[in-house]
């Protein structure tokens, strides 16, 4: 899939839109989801215009897939959920059941989060 330069994820990189910033640095934003499907739900994504995890995992820089992966972990402890757990998720595609065509991985925490998977 192309990459989508008006979805809404890229809107708040460009700041036409605003977020709850949680973590920034020279690759990554992180910000609170808008509909938080746990007490605790942070959005981290990469800078750069990657759509899904395949996609950023074949054309990311080393650099890049290093800071989004350090920044997820660091939110976690900052945020006090290394302690209590919490779950990582990357949806992507039309199975996957991804809503904003940038690549994202959700960070879920601050209580129960569930069973693993639920289909419809
Ligand atoms: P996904 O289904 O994995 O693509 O998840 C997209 C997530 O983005 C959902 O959890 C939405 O609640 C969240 N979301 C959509 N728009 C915004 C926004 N403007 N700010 C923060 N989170 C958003």
């Amino acid at each position: 899939m192309a990459y989508d330069p008006d979805n809404i994820f890229a809107k708040i990189l460009r700041g036409d839109i605003p977020c709850k910033k949680v973590y920034e640095d020279d690759h990554v934003l992180a910000f609170f989801d808008i509909a938080p499907k746990t007490p605790m739900h942070v959005l981290v994504i990469p800078k750069g215009a990657y759509v899904s995890h395949d996609d950023f995992s074949a054309n990311a820089t080393d650099a890049e897939i290093a800071a989004l992966t350090r920044a997820a972990g660091k939110i976690a402890r900052d945020l006090g959920l290394a302690e209590s757990g919490y779950r990582l998720i990357a949806n992507a595609g039309e199975n996957g059941g991804q809503e904003v065509p940038h690549y994202h991985v959700h960070i879920l925490g601050g209580a129960y989060v569930g069973p693993m998977v639920s289909r419809r």
